[in-house]
């Protein structure tokens, strides 16, 4: 059939990048050992002693030079993203590189504020001052997927770099030729060029790159290889940021717009082919606007334009990035359907290589596992429910918790329901896009990950903290100095009396 196949991927020492639309060969690179990974990471460690030194606007001005290189080559970036991860070119462009043109911006001109030292008032110590300062970590290693292999690592490498960090990026293997056009970009940048590189490799190449010597981890992709790279990261005290799967629930109340949410949804779940990790996974439709949902999804997904992104530029939908995704995907609506839910659009496998059709079901049961598992693919389950208290605690019986959506023409309802559902986000009447709002925390909560990235925090993240306390009137000596004595403890004991009376 000429779609990328398993084997293809992995030939011993190389890896061989296709086109999943059409299976044509893009390139191979090469598989990289643990002591070439752990050499990478050595020279940017070298790198960053200056990088680090230079004041956090200089970093800005030198960043920004990548900026305006992502923006001059955009046309070139969109044709090789959507050759090799099979997405469209309005997705290439604005969820990979115009998000990192607005995102660079957004910290260039932001974090030298963000990472100035900060005053601690004291409450009590009042003869001493404090402050905290953020020092660069050394070098920030990052593992990424495949759904976005441009605007996951090149995000977190942009912010490692304003914080004064090297960047060693391993790739997906299945999507290597991205990361290393962005190295190419990086390159053409002037920047140092050992301080930001990309290790090509698979699974292996990862753990080795959190054996390297790395200061900090950011990981991002399924859960089960999160678990695996906690355990590596703790066992070496190496702190992480994890950003994991998701299952988003989305709750449609009865008074939602109808045609509206019908809009979002759609876009909520088809998307980059439904590989977001903040993707509709389930929806929990109101029994009172249920099935005029269910139809105005279902003709709306019916006009889709599906095809080869790389051929054409007036597509919805492309073709999914990985052949063993497409088999998950069958198999969770073929589970789906044998245990009675109903087929409603899609279902299918569709031309060559790895297009599989926007698929909707209806009536599922949050005890299927298209429910309950992520699917990570074009599939839309949807489940009536009594109302909206019966959609929280449906939307809240997951162990996954990134992201969540509630429609509802009620902003105060929104907002109420919103702070009950247990996940990093909840957006009301939007899907998706506040990954592209750098200023907000991104991140879940439960088996979703730890910490976040973006926002001012996130980027403070890649720094250590340090908190200098400094003398602001020199006594001769301190009360609670020695000696010890009964006099003192009378005194300090009446003190306290006064302090907190
Ligand atoms: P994987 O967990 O399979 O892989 C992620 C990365 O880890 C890849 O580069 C992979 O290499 C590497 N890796 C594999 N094994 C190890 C190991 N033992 N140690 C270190 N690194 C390793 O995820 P996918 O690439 O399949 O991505 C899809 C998943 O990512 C979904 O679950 C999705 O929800 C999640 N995701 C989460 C996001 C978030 O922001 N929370 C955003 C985007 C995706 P290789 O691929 O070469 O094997």
């Amino acid at each position: 059939m000429g779609a990328l196949q398993r084997e293809d991927i992995e030939r011993k020492d190389r890896i061989v990048s296709r086109n999943p639309a059409t299976g044509e060969v893009l390139g191979d690179v090469p598989d990289q050992s643990a002591a070439e990974v752990k050499q990478a990471v050595a020279r940017a460690r070298e790198a960053q002693r200056s990088w680090g030194a230079l004041p956090v606007k200089e970093r800005c001005t030198r960043v920004g030079r990548f900026r305006d290189q992502v923006v001059r080559r955009a046309p070139e970036l969109c044709e090789l993203i959507a050759r090799e991860g099979g997405k469209t070119r309005a997705e290439a462009l604005s969820m990979e590189v115009m998000l990192i043109a607005d995102l660079a911006t957004y910290f260039i001109k932001r974090a030298p504020k963000i990472l100035a030292p900060e005053t601690i008032p004291l409450h009590l110590l009042k003869n001493r001052g404090s402050y905290v300062h953020y020092v660069p970590r050394g070098v920030v290693g990052i593992i990424a997927p495949w759904n976005f292999p441009f605007s996951i690592p090149v995000g977190e490498a942009v912010m490692a770099l304003l914080a004064g960090n090297g960047v060693v990026v391993k790739p997906s293997d299945v999507t290597p030729l991205i990361a290393l056009k962005a190295k190419e970009l990086y390159d053409a940048a002037g920047l140092p060029p050992d301080l930001f590189q990309v290790v090509t490799g698979r699974g292996p190449a990862g753990a080795a790159l959190i054996d390297a010597g790395i200061d900090y981890c950011i990981f991002t992709g399924s859960t089960t290889t999160g678990k695996k790279v906690a355990a590596a990261c703790g066992e070496r005290l190496i702190p992480c940021t994890l950003e994991l799967g998701g299952k988003a629930p989305a709750i449609v109340c009865a008074d939602a717009d109808v045609d509206r949410t019908a809009r979002a949804l759609v876009w909520g779940a088809f998307a980059n082919q439904g590989q977001v990790c903040v993707s509709v996974e389930r929806v929990y439709a109101h029994q009172a606007v249920h099935d005029e949902l269910v139809e105005k999804i279902v003709a709306l997904t019916g006009k889709l334009r599906q095809g080869d992104p790389s051929q054409a530029e007036t597509l919805d939908t492309g073709a999914m990035t990985w052949d063993r995704q497409v088999e998950i995907v069958e198999e969770r609506i073929k589970s789906a359907l044998d245990a009675g839910a109903r087929l409603r659009a899609g279902g299918q496998r569709r031309g060559q290589g790895l297009q599989f059709q926007p698929t909707v079901i209806s009536e599922c049961r949050q005890d299927m596992d298209v429910m309950r598992k992520e699917i990570f693919g074009p599939v839309m389950p949807i489940m009536k429910v009594r109302d909206e208290e019966e959609a929280v605690a449906l939307a809240n019986d997951s162990q996954l918790g990134l992201a969540a959506y509630v429609f509802t023409d009620d902003k105060q309802k929104g907002r109420r329901l919103a702070e009950r559902i247990e996940a990093g986000t909840v957006m009301v009447n939007d899907v998706l896009i506040t990954y592209g709002a750098p200023e907000t925390p991104w991140g879940g909560v439960k088996q979703s990950g730890i910490g976040r990235t973006h926002s001012d925090s996130g980027l403070k993240d890649l720094c250590q903290t340090r908190h200098v306390n400094y003398d602001r009137l020199a006594l001769k000596r301190e009360l609670w100095w020695y000696p010890y004595s009964d006099k003192l403890y009378q005194q300090t004991l009446k003190l306290m009396k006064w302090i907190f009376r």
